[in-house]
C-alpha cells in the first residue's frame, strides 16, 4: 500500500497544473487533479487578496473531496496600472478572454507610459478538509514588454520580460521559467519543508470511519 500523501491541485488552469507538477515530480506525493474526481461545483474567487482567494480554493476543495488539497492563487501586479489586474488577472478582459485578448488589454492600458515596471505573485495554499492551511509565497519581478514574444507558458507570460535573461516568460522552457518564477520560489518553499509537511498532513487528516457494505448487495 502507498502510504505517500495524496494531494489534489485545487485547479483547471492546465498552465498552472504543468508547472506544480514538474515541480513536485521527485517527491513523495500522489498529484490527483480536480478531473481524476467527478465535477465538483467551482469556488467563487471574490477575496481581495491573493490569499484569501488561495484559502478558498485550497479549503473548499480538501472539504468537497475529503484530501488535502493545494491552490495556487496568483496574478501580475503593474505598477503605473496601480497594482492591476493583481487579483483580477484570470478576468481582466472578461470571464471568457482569451490569454491573448488579457495581454493585447493589458499592453493597450500601457501604451505611451513608460514605467513599465510590474511583478507576478503567487501564493500557494495547502490545506486540509478539516480547514486548517499552510501558506507560501513568492514574486518574481520584471517588466511589461512593448509587444508579445515567445510561445510558451500562458497567461501573460508574453509580454513578461525578466530582465537578468534578456527574455519574456513565454521564451523560457517549464524548467527555465521554474528555477526563478513566482511559482517556483514559492513551491521551492514548500519542497524544502516536506517532511514537516508529511507529518501535518497525517496530525490534521481526519480519521476515516469504515463503512460496513452488505457482501450480498455488492455485484460485478
Ligand atoms: P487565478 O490564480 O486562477 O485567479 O489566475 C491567475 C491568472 O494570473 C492566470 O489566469 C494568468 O492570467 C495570470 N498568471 C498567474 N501566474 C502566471 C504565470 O506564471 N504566467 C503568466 N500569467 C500568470
Amino acid at each position: 500500500m502507498n502510504k505517500h500523501p495524496t494531494i489534489v491541485l485545487a485547479t483547471t488552469n492546465q498552465g498552472k497544473t504543468t508547472e506544480i507538477r514538474d515541480l513536485l515530480k521527485d517527491y513523495p506525493v500522489n498529484i490527483k487533479n480536480l478531473a481524476d474526481f467527478g465535477p465538483i461545483p467551482s469556488v467563487v474567487e471574490d477575496g481581495d487578496s491573493f490569499d484569501d482567494n488561495a484559502y478558498k480554493k485550497s479549503s473548499f476543495t480538501a472539504r468537497v473531496l475529503g484530501y488535502p488539497a493545494l491552490a495556487d492563487d496568483s496574478g501580475l501586479v503593474v505598477e503605473a496600472l496601480g497594482g492591476a489586474p493583481g487579483v483580477h488577472s484570470a478576468r481582466y478582459a472578461g470571464a471568457n478572454a482569451t490569454d491573448e485578448q488579457r495581454c493585447k488589454k493589458l499592453l493597450a492600458e500601457l501604451n505611451h507610459k513608460t514605467n513599465r515596471n510590474a511583478y507576478f505573485k503567487c501564493v500557494i495554499s495547502l490545506a486540509v478538509p478539516t480547514g486548517q492551511a499552510l501558506t507560501y509565497e513568492a514574486t518574481c519581478e520584471g517588466t511589461i514588454n512593448n509587444s508579445p514574444a515567445g510561445k510558451n507558458g500562458f497567461g501573460y507570460d508574453p509580454v513578461f520580460y525578466f530582465p537578468p535573461l534578456n527574455k519574456t516568460f513565454a521564451q523560457l522552457s517549464v524548467a527555465e521559467k521554474s528555477k526563478i518564477s513566482h511559482r517556483g520560489k514559492a513551491l521551492r518553499e514548500l519542497r524544502a519543508e516536506f517532511d514537516k509537511i508529511e507529518k501535518w498532513i497525517d496530525r490534521h487528516m481526519p480519521p476515516t470511519e469504515p463503512i460496513n457494505c452488505a457482501a450480498s448487495n455488492i455485484s460485478g
